[in-house]
C-alpha cells in the first residue's frame, strides 16, 4: 500500500500556552458543512510526514486547500533525522505560508555527559530554520534504555534542560507517548483493524506479547507526571495523547492540564467506535473541548510511491474525515467494517479543529 496505514490512520496539540483567552463556546445546534465545502474551508493538517522530496503530497495539499505541519521522527523505519530535516527545510523554503514543520532529536548518548547541550543545540538550530516544534515518539518509554539496562522514561529528569529550553523558544512540545490501549489486549478484543492489522505486523511494538514491558497505565502515569513538572509547557498530545480508546478519560487529561492539546492523527476509527456507539456523549465531547482538539492524520508516503495514487489516497482519507467531523453524512468505515455517522459539529467548531487551533498552538498568526 502507498500509504503507510497505521501511520496514515495514527499525530498532535496545544491550547493555552500563550495565554490566548479560549473563544466563546459555540452553539450545538448551529449549522453544518457539506462535503461540497471541504476544498473551500482552510485546513490544517497537524500530523503528517513528508519524508521524501516528492512533490506530490505537497501538491495535493494545495489542491485540497490544506497546510501541514510535517513531523520528523526518531524512527528506524523512516530516513535519518538529517535527512529529514533537509527534506521539510526544502518544503517550508518553498512555501512558508503553507508548510510548516516539527524537528525531533537522537536518544543517542542520553545518559552521556553532554547530550543535553547537543540536544539543545539542535533544536536551538531548528527552530531558527523555521521549526514550529519537537516531537518525541514512542521510543521513550518502550525502547530507548540507558547504560544500566532501564527503560528511557519521558519524565527522566535529564530531558528537563531540554524542555525548559522548548518552553523559552515557544515551541510546541509533541508526544507519541505509549500506544493506543488496544496494544496491550489480545488480538479479538482489538477495536479496530488498523490495531490489528498494524500489531500483527510489529510484533516487537505489541505489548501484549511482552508483558515484563511497562504496562498502557504506567506510561500515561509518566506522561501525567511529566506535565506536573512542566506545567507552562505547550503540550500536544499526538493520536489523543493515547487516551483515544474514552473521550472520558481524554475529557479528565483536558481539564487536568489546561495547556494541553490532542490531535487525531490515526485515531479516527477509535472515535468512530465510540460515536457509533455513543453518538451524542462524541458529539458532546468535541462541542466542549473545541478550543483543544486538533485535526491530524498520519499520513504519509513510500519513496517509491506513484503520483496519482498517492494524491488520491491522501484525498479520500482527508475527504473521508471531513464527512465524518464535519457533515452529516453516514459512510462505511474500514476500520470498524460499519456504517458510521458523522457528527455534524457545527461550521464555527470545524474551523477551529481544522484550523484555527493549529494556527494558535503553533504560534502562527490567525
Ligand atoms: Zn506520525
Amino acid at each position: 500500500m502507498i500509504i503507510n496505514r497505521r501511520n496514515a490512520l495514527m499525530g498532535l496539540a496545544g491550547l493555552s500556552a500563550a495565554g490566548v483567552a479560549a473563544p466563546a463556546v459555540v452553539r450545538a445546534d448551529q449549522a453544518a458543512y457539506t462535503v461540497d465545502d471541504f476544498r473551500r474551508v482552510r485546513k490544517f493538517d497537524t500530523h503528517v510526514h513528508i519524508n521524501w522530496d516528492n512533490t506530490a503530497f505537497a501538491e495535493q495539499a494545495v489542491a485540497d486547500n490544506f497546510e501541514l505541519l510535517t513531523i520528523n521522527v526518531d524512527y528506524p523505519d523512516f530516513p535519518s533525522l538529517d535527512a529529514q530535516g533537509k527534506v521539510s527545510s526544502l518544503l517550508f523554503k518553498a512555501d512558508p505560508k503553507r508548510f510548516h514543520f516539527a524537528t525531533a532529536f537522537s536518544m543517542k548518548g542520553f545518559d552521556q555527559p553532554g547530550w543535553a547541550e547537543k540536544t539543545i543545540a539542535h533544536v536551538e538550530d531548528a527552530r531558527a530554520r523555521g521549526a514550529r516544534g519537537v516531537k518525541v515518539w514512542k521510543n521513550v518509554g518502550l525502547i530507548e534504555r540507558d547504560a544500566s539496562g532501564n527503560l528511557i522514561m519521558l519524565d527522566d529528569v535529564r530531558f528537563d534542560p531540554v524542555i525548559k529550553r522548548i518552553e523559552e523558544l515557544g515551541m510546541v512540545f509533541i508526544n507519541h507517548q505509549g500506544e493506543p490501549r488496544n496494544c496491550w489486549l489480545p488480538l479479538d478484543q482489538m477495536t479496530t483493524k488498523n490495531d490489528k492489522a498494524y500489531f500483527s505486523n510489529h510484533p516487537n511494538y505489541y505489548m501484549y506479547m511482552h508483558p515484563e514491558g511497562p504496562s498502557y497505565e504506567h506510561l500515561m502515569a509518566v506522561r501525567d507526571d511529566f506535565l506536573d513538572r512542566h506545567p507552562k509547557l505547550n503540550f500536544m498530545g499526538a493520536h489523543m495523547a493515547s487516551l483515544e480508546w474514552s473521550v472520558d478519560a481524554l475529557s479528565a487529561f483536558l481539564d487536568r492540564f489546561p495547556n494541553a492539546t490532542a490531535e487525531t492523527a490515526a485515531r479516527m476509527g477509535q472515535l468512530q467506535y465510540q460515536s457509533h456507539r455513543e453518538y451524542d456523549k462524541v458529539r458532546n465531547f468535541f462541542l466542549k473541548y473545541q478550543d483543544r482538539i486538533l485535526y491530524g492524520s498520519d499520513l504519509t508516503m513510500n519513496p517509491d510511491a506513484d503520483p496519482a495514487g498517492i494524491r488520491k489516497e491522501i484525498h479520500d482519507a482527508w475527504l473521508s474525515h471531513w464527512r465524518y467531523l464535519a457533515t452529516g453524512d453516514t459512510q462505511a468505515i474500514w476500520d470498524l467494517d460499519a456504517d458510521v455517522k458523522g457528527l455534524a459539529l457545527p461550521k464555527p467548531v470545524i474551523d477551529k479543529i481544522f484550523y484555527g487551533n493549529a494556527r494558535r498552538v503553533l504560534g502562527l498568526k490567525t
